[in-house]
């Protein structure tokens, strides 16, 4: 078997810091991938997937990495990327036709991944548009809503978004209450939704509501509709180049037939959720890869005692663990996409996967900020973003716990949803 991991490396870009170098340790320090890759996965990989695979990795590290953390600490949204974005081809993940791409769940997995891996704001977004918005027009939308809504969206020359959490309603959303009236041929939406990324700039929110006959159906609310307010949420620590709003929805009128057509109940929502939570497990393992492969880096420039962190023991400890973790969740969730290339969709295993990962890479993320000291706090080096962000991966799309709650229910028969009411009340 060849070295897996010989050379120091350092094949991250110069950025302009205003922070000095004087730690002896150039930063950025992301590795390469074959630093992450240890159990040879890459062998598995089609040409085209492999390629695709280094295209998305190479954006990320030329157009993406440079530029992005000013953009963070502003918490603005890089809108100078969206066009270059487009270029890649991949918005629609695995939707097929309309223009979109077509992956197989194992190619958007590696897309997601690499995404992630440079910045979890733009892999945010960009699941927001394709796995959420995108999708519920794939999976629930009649052909005609099809043709009209994603062409535009595969070309992002519109952006989508997916409001279904309300200020009152987040792992309990089955219980929204925002409602969709009709009247004559349009429906008159009313009520609020929190957290809604992408939605202050979004053409096409994807609303959430209950009908008349008090079941859940999903509204295209086109932008510049009367009545839709989207207002940033302000002071988030955590993916700030996400714009995520707060809506208010007065009386916003949307055409019948911008009514989700095969949308009959909130288990229709569900098949979306269970398209993004996977790209969401993915999302988890780009992060935690950023987190060793600089770990890695770092420990071998930077000295201490007169040796390279690298040369020190319990240092090597850390970083085996860490490479552990990464493949055990690499090998799990390579399996996890071929099942559902098979059509074995299963919201129990994607909640598994998406516990699983994120508290790795949680655990991941805040030993590679240990491991660079001082360094770790600061933006120049990357891992400090990551950390932050994976906070957000953690909650959003259902947090550990709603995840486990769905894994248990599914392997004892219980559901623990909600707990008995004592009988005092
Ligand atoms: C950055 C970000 C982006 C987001 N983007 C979107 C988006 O684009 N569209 C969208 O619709 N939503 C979005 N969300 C909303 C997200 O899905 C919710 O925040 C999430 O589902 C959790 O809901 P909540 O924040 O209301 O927390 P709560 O539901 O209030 O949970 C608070 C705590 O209670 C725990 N808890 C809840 N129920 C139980 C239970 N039964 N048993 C034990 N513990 C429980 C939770 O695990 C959590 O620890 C986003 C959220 C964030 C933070």
């Amino acid at each position: 078997m060849k070295a897996t991991h010989g050379a120091a490396a350092d094949q991250g870009h110069a950025l302009a810091s205003p922070n000095g170098n004087s730690s002896g340790v150039e930063p950025p320090v992301l590795g390469g991938s074959e630093f992450s890759d240890y159990f040879l996965l890459d062998n598995l990989l089609t040409d085209e997937q492999r390629a695709l695979k280094k295209k998305v990795r190479e954006f990320m590290d030329q157009e993406v990495i440079p530029v992005i953390n000013p953009y963070w600490e502003r918490a603005e949204f890089p809108f100078e990327l969206v066009p270059k974005l487009a270029q890649l081809d991949i918005a629609g993940f695995q939707i097929a036709g309309y223009g979109c791409p077509g992956m197989s769940n194992v190619t958007a997995g590696l897309v997601i991944l690499e995404l992630a891996r440079g910045d979890l704001s733009m892999s945010t977004m960009m699941g927001v548009h394709s796995a959420l918005a995108m999708m519920s027009v794939a999976l629930l939308g009649s052909e005609e809503q099809k043709q009209r809504f994603l062409p535009p969206m595969a070309r992002m020359e519109k952006l989508g978004a997916f409001g279904l959490t309300e200020p009152t309603h987040g792992s309990d959303v089955v219980k929204l209450e925002t409602t969709a009236r009709r009247d004559g041929d349009s429906y008159v939406i009313n009520g609020h939704k929190r957290w809604i990324g992408n939605a202050t700039f979004a053409d096409y929110s994807i609303i959430w509501a209950r009908g008349d006959d008090g079941h859940v159906g999903g509204y295209v609310v086109e932008k510049g509709t009367p009545g839709f307010d989207a207002q940033v949420i302000k002071g988030k620590t955590a993916l700030r180049c996400v714009q995520n709003a707060q809506i208010s929805l007065t009386d916003v009128r949307v055409p019948a037939a911008n009514r989700l057509a095969n949308v009959h109940t909130f288990r229709d929502t569900e098949k979306v959720l269970l398209a993004s939570r996977f790209c969401v497990a993915w999302e988890s393992i780009g992060a935690a890869i950023a987190g060793y492969e600089t770990a890695l880096a770092y420990a071998k420039q930077r000295k201490q005692f007169g040796m390279p962190l690298a040369a020190f023991q319990l240092i090597q400890y850390r970083l085996s663990r860490m490479l552990a973790d990464i493949t055990d969740m690499l090998c799990m969730q390579h399996r996890l996409s071929q099942l559902l290339d098979e059509g074995e969709y299963s919201m129990p295993r994607v909640a598994l996967a998406k516990m699983h990962y994120t508290e790795r890479a949680r655990a991941i993320l805040a030993d590679a900020r240990d491991m660079l000291g001082g360094n770790g706090i600061l933006l120049d080096y990357h891992v400090a973003r990551h950390l932050c962000d994976i906070e957000a991966i953690d909650t959003y799309e259902g947090t550990d716990t709603v995840q486990a709650l769905i894994v248990g229910r599914d392997i004892t028969g219980y559901s623990a949803f909600v707990p008995a009411v004592p009988s005092h009340h």
